[in-house]
């Protein structure tokens, strides 16, 4: 307990809950000071959640909630979870009537808050608007070409590299759920031992009725396992 009070900017003690190292040194050996979210204590380095380094910064402007404790910001609360998106650059939740302009279908790929896409323009007057994204904000376009081409709708995910989890053990598919932000999800994939092959054999039953998720975070998990499932073949 005492080890949480003094977390914030470096404490020596304070360990991430992703790599379970401390500010000191995070997953590639550097410092970087963990994100503590205000009503759980999960502690996390940003890098671990693999957040970008604009969108660590931005996080860090204000108190911070983990992905299990996230509320809307704007009514501060966090029922209607479906409904709920969550800012890619700034990674608040807004529920979709909550934010402004309403929004009215469910963005499939990157979501970018009115707030943020303000800030952005401001930071940045040469960003561009995606055409394809309407009222959302093509946050890759500055650093690479529109990555919206969604496979599954309700994805949020940041689909960088895909790693190949053919070989993958039980906990190397744990820790990979536990790292992209689904901590609590991550046991239940422990406790009923998937490991990579199982995981590419894995159907959209499964993934949705079969692991008792609750719906929202099971979309996105199946989101993720679809491009695990395209990335690598189960070895036959
Ligand atoms: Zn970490
Ligand atoms: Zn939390
Ligand atoms: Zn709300
Ligand atoms: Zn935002
Ligand atoms: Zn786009």
């Amino acid at each position: 307990m005492e080890e949480e009070e003094e977390g914030k900017g470096g404490g020596e003690r304070v360990l991430c809950d992703y790599c379970l190292q401390t500010a000191s040194c995070n997953r590639k050996g550097a410092q970087e000071d963990l994100l503590i979210c205000t009503d759980c204590q999960a502690k996390a380095h940003p890098s671990c959640m693999d957040y970008s380094s604009d969108l660590a910064r931005r996080a860090r402007r204000s108190p911070w909630q983990c992905i299990d404790c996230k509320t809307c910001c704007l009514c501060e609360d966090a029922g209607d979870p479906d409904a709920m998106l969550f800012c890619d650059a700034c990674d608040k939740g807004y529920h979709m009537s909550c934010h402004s302009p309403v929004i009215e279908d469910k963005p499939t790929g990157k979501w970018v808050c009115s707030r943020c896409c303000q800030e952005i323009e401001a930071d940045a007057p040469e960003t561009t608007f995606c055409g394809s994204c309407v009222l959302m904000f093509c946050y890759r376009l500055r650093t690479g070409g529109c990555i919206d081409s969604p496979s599954v709708s309700g994805s949020s995910s940041w689909v960088t590299d895909v790693p190949n989890a053919a070989d993958w053990s039980i906990d190397e598919v744990a820790q990979y759920f536990s790292n992209i932000g689904f901590i609590h999800q991550s046991e239940i994939f422990r406790e009923q031992e998937i490991d990579g092959r199982s995981l590419l054999l894995l159907k959209r039953s499964d993934v949705l009725t079969g692991l008792s998720f609750k719906l929202g975070p099971a979309l996105k998990i199946y989101s993720h396992v679809q491009q695990l499932q395209l990335r690598g073949q189960p070895v036959q």
